[in-house]
C-alpha cells in the first residue's frame, strides 16, 4: 500500500523551507478560492456552451464553440492554442516545465428532441440539477477543468507543472481528433482526461461496431411487405425510438395491427399506431442512453419492434435481420451474439443493435455497438461473432454477413500503480470517501493517448446521463468534481511526479 498523500504539506513545506516569508499566511487554499471566487460562473458558462449544437457536421456550431473557448480562456487570463482539430488551453509553468494534461471532448452526441422535456440546446435548471445536451458529455467537465485551473492559478498554489487543457472535437463519432494532434504535437507527460467516472478508470471495454448486412431476397409471402424501417441515431446510443411502416391489405390491417399489438414487448417500451391507406406505420419508444457507459439504462426501441413486427413479415431478408436484431436484444451483454465470458474485472461484455436502416437498393444495414473485455477481444471476438452468424444463418436459412474484424482493444492500468492510487486518494480527499476503482464500457482518450486516465467527472454509484434524452447532472456534482480535481491538480502539479 503507498504512504497516505497530503500533497500541500510537501509542497508548502518546501515553500517555507526556502524562506519566502509565506509562515504566517493561510496556506493556498485552491477549493476555497473556487467557491468564493468562481463557483457563481459554473452554470452560466455551461448554459454558454451548451447553446452550441457541436454534433458532427455542424462547422458552424464547432467555429462559434471555438471563439467562445478562446474568448473565455481568455478572460480567465489563460492561454489559447487553436490546433486544428485539438484547441489547446494552458495555465502555464515555469519554463520548460513538465505538462499535465486534462483532456475533454467539446462535440455532442446528436439528439431526439422528440424525446426530451426540454430543449436539449438549452440549459435548463430545476431543483439544483442543470439539463442539456453535453453537461455530463463531456462539456460539463470541460467548465469544471477551465474553473480549476483558473483557481489554482488564483490561489497561488506554486506549480511546478504547465496544465494543458486539450479539447478535442470528434470524439464521439471518428475519434480522430487526439491521434491526428499527437502525430504533430507532443503528449503531456500524464494526461487526466475528464470524460468518465470518478474515482479513476482501471478499465476500458474495447468498442467495436459489427455491422451486418442483408442484400434484399424474399423467400415466401405472408401479405406483408416492410416498405420502410428506421432506428437509432448513432452507433454508441440505445435506440429510443425506432419506426416501420408496412406494406398490408387495407382488408387485412385491423387484424395486423391487433397481432402485433397483442405481442409482449421488452419492459419500458411501447408502440404506437398509424393506419393509412394499405399501410400501417409501426413506431416504438423506448429510452436512448449510452450504449457503451449506460446500456443497462437504455429501454431499445429497436429490439421492440423486432419483436412485434418480425413475426409478420415473410420469410427473407427483412424478417432474417429483424429476427437477429430480436435474438441479440434479450439482453444487453451479448447472449445473443455468443459473448457469453465473464471476466474477473471487467464482468459481461456490452452489446446491443443500435442502428438499422434501408438501403436505396433495398439491402438492410444493421450496426450493433459491442464493447468487450482482455477475454473477449481481437480474433478471438472477431471469429466468436462469425460463428454465431453462421449458425444463425444456418438455423434460418438467411444469408447475413459482415465483414468486421474487430481492432479495439480493451485498456487496462494495474490498480495498484502509484499513478491510480493517487487519484484514488484525490478523490478520497475531495469527497471524503474512499471509492474503488471503476470499470468502463465506454471508450474515452484514454485508450489513444500515452500515460492517460479517465478521471471523473461521473460521481459513481449514479446512473449515467451522457448520450440519454434529458442529459442531466447535479450541480452540487459538479462543484465537488471540481474539489476533486483540484485535489488532483495540487498533488500531480505541486511537486515533481513520481
Ligand atoms: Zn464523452
Amino acid at each position: 500500500m503507498p504512504t497516505p498523500h497530503t500533497p500541500w504539506r510537501g509542497a508548502w513545506a518546501a515553500a517555507l523551507a526556502l524562506g519566502t516569508g509565506l509562515a504566517a499566511a493561510a496556506p493556498p487554499d485552491p477549493y476555497g478560492v473556487y467557491s468564493a471566487r468562481w463557483a457563481p460562473r459554473l452554470v452560466p458558462l455551461l448554459s454558454e456552451v451548451v447553446a452550441f449544437e457541436t454534433v458532427a457536421g455542424n462547422a458552424p456550431a464547432f467555429a462559434a464553440q471555438a471563439q467562445w473557448l478562446q474568448r473565455t480562456a481568455e478572460s480567465l487570463g489563460l492561454v489559447y492554442r487553436d490546433q486544428g482539430a485539438v484547441a489547446e488551453i494552458e495555465l502555464p509553468g515555469p519554463a520548460g516545465a513538465p505538462v499535465l494534461g486534462l483532456a475533454v471532448h467539446g462535440d455532442v452526441v446528436p439528439v431526439s428532441a422528440a424525446e426530451w422535456s426540454t430543449p436539449p440546446f438549452q440549459a435548463v435548471m430545476k431543483d439544483g440539477v442543470i439539463q442539456a445536451r453535453g453537461v455530463a458529455d463531456d462539456k460539463g467537465p470541460l467548465v469544471q477543468a477551465l474553473l480549476a485551473m483558473k483557481a489554482l492559478q488564483d490561489s497561488g498554489w506554486p506549480r511546478t507543472h504547465t496544465i494543458r487543457l486539450l479539447v478535442g472535437s470528434d470524439e464521439e463519432t471518428a475519434l480522430k481528433d487526439m491521434p491526428s494532434y499527437l502525430t504533430t504535437h507532443a503528449a503531456p507527460d500524464l494526461t487526466l482526461v475528464l470524460d468518465g467516472y470518478f474515482p479513476v478508470v482501471v478499465g476500458e471495454m474495447s468498442n467495436n461496431s459489427l455491422l451486418v448486412e442483408a442484400a434484399p431476397a424474399v423467400r415466401g409471402d405472408t401479405g406483408v411487405r416492410l416498405l420502410q424501417l428506421q432506428a437509432g441515431l448513432a452507433r454508441n446510443i440505445i435506440p429510443g425510438a425506432a419506426v416501420a411502416t408496412l406494406e398490408v391489405a387495407t382488408a387485412a390491417l385491423p387484424a395486423l395491427r391487433q397481432r402485433i399489438a397483442a405481442r409482449p414487448l421488452p419492459p419500458g417500451t411501447r408502440l404506437e399506431f398509424q393506419a393509412e391507406d394499405g399501410a400501417l406505420i409501426v413506431s416504438a419508444f423506448g429510452r436512448a442512453a449510452h450504449a457503451g457507459v449506460n446500456a443497462q439504462g437504455g429501454r431499445n426501441a429497436l429490439v421492440a419492434l423486432a419483436t412485434a413486427i418480425a413475426p409478420e413479415l415473410p420469410p427473407g431478408s427483412d424478417r432474417d435481420v429483424l429476427t437477429l436484431v430480436q435474438q441479440a436484444g434479450v439482453d444487453v451483454n451479448g447472449t445473443g451474439l455468443g459473448l457469453t465470458e465473464a471476466h474477473p474485472l471487467f464482468g459481461r461484455a456490452v452489446a446491443a443493435p443500435t442502428l438499422l436502416s434501408r438501403q436505396a437498393d433495398g439491402s438492410l444495414k444493421l450496426w450493433f455497438t459491442i464493447r468487450s473485455h482482455p477475454a473477449l477481444s481481437g480474433e478471438v471476438l472477431t471469429e466468436r461473432v462469425q460463428a454465431q452468424l453462421a449458425r444463425f444463418n444456418a438455423d434460418q436459412g438467411a444469408r447475413l454477413r459482415s465483414a468486421n474484424r474487430f481492432t479495439s482493444e480493451p485498456q487496462v492500468h494495474d490498480p495498484q500503480s502509484p499513478t491510480v492510487q493517487r487519484l484514488l486518494a484525490a478523490y478520497a480527499r475531495g469527497t471524503g470517501k474512499a471509492a474503488a476503482p471503476a470499470i468502463m464500457a465506454g471508450g474515452t482518450y484514454a485508450k489513444h493517448m500515452p500515460n492517460a486516465f479517465a478521471f471523473g467527472m461521473w460521481m459513481p454509484g449514479k446512473p449515467y446521463t451522457g448520450h440519454d434524452a434529458d442529459e442531466r447532472i447535479e450541480v452540487a456534482d459538479l462543484h465537488l468534481g471540481v474539489k476533486v480535481l483540484l485535489e488532483a491538480l495540487q498533488d500531480f502539479t505541486g511537486e515533481p511526479a513520481r
